[in-house]
């Protein structure tokens, strides 16, 4: 079975940053790019809030360029994903879905968040072509245009009141009759103008020749009052909850109750030795390309200081 020094799982802004880290510090890590290489970035098109574009940057551009640059640094880029793990004691012991095994004296846990979908063939249809899960990401694309927002917890609420400062109108599709979010974004949403809450309402499908031109959205599904109509927008956010990619590790590493692994004092420090995680996989807070290439940084550092005690 190879043995490894440094592993490091995912391919999103925290990976290759540790990636880059490491590679600098002459570990030479293997990273294993997991389910979506390149992370949840690819799933937009184009990035303005990473800083050193000032004219901003293709997503996929700005992926593909991190990645060279954590391969100019020695590192071994592979495309299988881990499946299992057994972290009770170092080396670590990880399986792959291309039936390798390995271990490893140091991990980082970069495998992200996935954002939840309500499961609609035309949300693919759609993607990057007027559906979104983040709406700091693409809100800008949206000025002046009708948008909606699907949710009723907090997020949602924070990305109808961002976008409401961008846009001509938001709709917030809630499924229930009322919110879940927090009393203070209740109120912020209900009182902005440009925001109005669709309640008892649900997204059936979306619908456009040229990208997303409107949504079929059902109000009271089911009921005798039942009403289904076309709701006209040229975006559609989902907000309904991402999930954080732990699972294989939930054995070992301490979760909240949703799965984000919890890290000891504001560092990528999971408790187990040698064991660090970055990026959204750790944090429900954040969530963006910045803060998790800066944790990715972190983790390296500390890696490094930790293989340099064996
Ligand atoms: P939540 O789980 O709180 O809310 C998800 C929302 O999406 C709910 O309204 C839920 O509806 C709705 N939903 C789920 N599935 C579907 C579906 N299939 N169709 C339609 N609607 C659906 O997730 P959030 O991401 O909003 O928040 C996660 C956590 O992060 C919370 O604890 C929140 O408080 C926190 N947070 C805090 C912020 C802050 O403090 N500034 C900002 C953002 C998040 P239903 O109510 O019917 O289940």
């Amino acid at each position: 079975m190879e043995h490894i020094k440094l592993l490091i799982l995912g391919s999103g802004p925290a990976g290759y940053t540790a990636a880059i880290y490491a590679g600098r510090a002459g570990l030479t890590p293997v990273l294993y790019e997991g389910l979506q290489p390149g992370g949840q970035l690819t799933t937009t098109t184009e990035v303005e809030n990473f800083p050193g574009f000032p004219d901003g940057i293709d997503a996929n551009g700005l992926m593909d360029n991190m990645r060279a640059q954590a391969e100019r640094f020695g590192t071994d880029i592979r495309g299988a994903m881990v499946v299992k793990t057994d972290l009770s004691a170092a080396p670590y012991h990880l399986w792959l879905d291309d039936e390798s095994e390995v271990t490893c004296d140091a991990l980082i846990i970069c495998t992200g968040a996935s954002a939840k979908y309500l499961g609609l063939a035309d949300e693919e249809k759609y993607r990057g072509q007027g559906v979104s899960a983040c709406a700091t990401c693409d809100g800008f694309f949206y000025r002046k245009k009708k948008v909606a927002v699907v949710g009723g917890g907090d997020t949602a609420c924070e990305e109808a009141s961002y976008l409401a400062g961008l846009a001509e109108k938001v709709y917030l599709i809630v499924r229930k009759p009322y919110l879940r979010a927090t009393q203070i974004m209740q109120e912020r949403v209900l009182s902005n103008p440009k925001i109005e809450v669709l309640f008892e309402t649900n997204t059936v499908g979306l619908y456009g020749d040229n990208g997303v031109e409107g949504a079929h959205v059902v109000f009271r599904k089911g009921e005798a009052d039942e009403r289904r109509y076309d709701l006209p927008i040229d975006g559609f956010f989902l907000a309904i909850g991402h999930k954080p990619n732990s699972d294989v590790f939930r054995p070992w590493v301490k979760t909240d109750e949703t799965g984000y692994i919890l890290t000891e004092d504001d560092s990528p420090r999971t408790g187990i030795p040698g064991v660090y995680a970055a990026g959204d996989v750790a944090d429900p807070h954040y969530r963006q390309a910045v803060v998790a290439a800066g944790s990715g940084a972190k983790a390296a550092i500390e890696a490094e200081r930790y293989l340099a005690t064996l």
